[in-house]
């Protein structure tokens, strides 16, 4: 936990949000500005950076985290039609908020850059 970190307040529930899956290792909820008609971000509950700061203990936590990316496409009705997982890393690659999460995007045909 980073105290002036969003996402962490989120996911100790310290800020509202639109919680739809939580477990000890991960927690999902909705992105505020959707691009599509499902967009759901997916954080570690620890707090790390980005991809950039990953650590090789870390693998078995991001796996689990793309297993309930997986499973949360289904749940929403996507999985089938197909969806967009994104994770934007450092400022070049779009990240604004540096608690790493996964954007799950789906319910319509994706366009280029994102939705
Ligand atoms: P990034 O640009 O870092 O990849 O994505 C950050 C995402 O977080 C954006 O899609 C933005 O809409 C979302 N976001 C930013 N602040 C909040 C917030 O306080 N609550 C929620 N639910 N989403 C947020
Ligand atoms: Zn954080």
């Amino acid at each position: 936990m980073t105290d002036s970190c969003i996402f962490c307040k989120i996911v100790l529930k310290e800020a509202q949000a639109t919680i739809v899956y939580q477990d000890e290792q991960v927690t999902a909820f909705r992105d505020a500005h959707p691009v599509a008609p499902t967009h759901i971000l997916i954080v570690p509950n620890k707090h790390i950076e980005s991809v950039s700061t990953l650590e090789t203990e870390d693998e078995p936590l991001m796996g689990h985290l793309l297993t309930v990316a997986r499973k949360l496409a289904e749940e929403q009705g996507i999985a089938r039609g197909g969806y967009r997982l994104i994770t934007n890393t450092g400022p070049n690659g779009g990240q604004t908020i540096f608690h790493l999460h996964v954007h799950l995007i789906g319910g319509q045909r994706m366009r280029y850059p994102m939705g």
